[in-house]
């Protein structure tokens, strides 16, 4: 049985105290299964409906093992949509309130080009963006991967589905290959299989079938 209560994970205090603002007591299933690894460096499937608290799995992940110290883009959280993006973004911050200077920087398309490139040139710790706008940026060269520790891949079947296969296969491409990959999925089609297996050093496979 894994356990159940966030004060097992031996987070950072900030990230504790968020948790008990946000009323979030108990881990979700697949937090509880995904966590531990998670915070190990490992590479993650989380397969859950929507719902089961993916977000916060992955989110709590990249915020514990971030070096804030250290102002580059360490993490790239990569979306289906902008609306999802901005969720995302949304709860991370949430999580990350009282983290000193931590900065997430949103990167989607259907935005101007130029604010977002000055966000990028003041620079960021974390960024949440769709596939395109992130392949655009790396193109330009006005976003490098460098320093990338954590990749993750938020709703991944839907991505697939929408035609981003080849924008994540170029982004894979210009990110570090020593990363931790993270991808979660609400389906397990065989197209999320492959690409897996493409990206991902070992992963380990969680999977929950119902919500919390
Ligand atoms: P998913 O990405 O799996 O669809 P979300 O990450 O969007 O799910 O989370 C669904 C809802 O559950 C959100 O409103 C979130 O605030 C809430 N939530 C996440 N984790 C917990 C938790 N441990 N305890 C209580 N609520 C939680
Ligand atoms: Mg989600």
């Amino acid at each position: 049985m894994s356990q159940t209560n966030f004060s097992s994970l031996n987070l950072r205090p900030e990230l504790v105290s968020n948790l008990d603002t946000l009323g979030y007591t108990e881990m979700t299933p697949i937090q509880a299964q995904s966590l531990p690894s998670i915070l190990e460096g490992k590479d993650v499937i989380g397969q859950g409906k929507t719902g089961s608290g993916k977000t916060a799995a992955f989110g709590l992940g990249l915020l514990q093992r971030l070096n804030v110290e250290r102002f580059r883009i360490q993490t790239l959280v990569l979306c289906p949509t902008r609306e999802l993006a901005d969720q995302v973004a949304k709860e991370i911050r949430k999580l990350a309130r009282g983290i000193h200077n931590i900065k997430v920087l949103t990167l989607c398309g259907g935005m101007p080009f130029g604010p977002q490139i000055g966000s990028l040139e003041h620079g960021a710790h974390i960024i949440v963006g769709t596939p395109g706008r992130v392949l655009d940026h790396l193109n330009k060269g006005t976003l490098r991967l460098d320093n990338l520790t954590t990749f993750v891949l938020d709703e991944a079947d839907r991505m697939l589905e929408m035609g981003f296969q080849d924008a994540l296969d170029a982004i894979v491409e210009k990110a570090p290959s020593d990363r931790q990959t993270l991808l979660f999925s609400a389906t397990f089609p065989k197209k999320i299989e492959a690409i897996a297996s493409k990206i991902m050093v070992n992963p380990e496979m969680v999977e929950v079938a119902s919500t919390h």
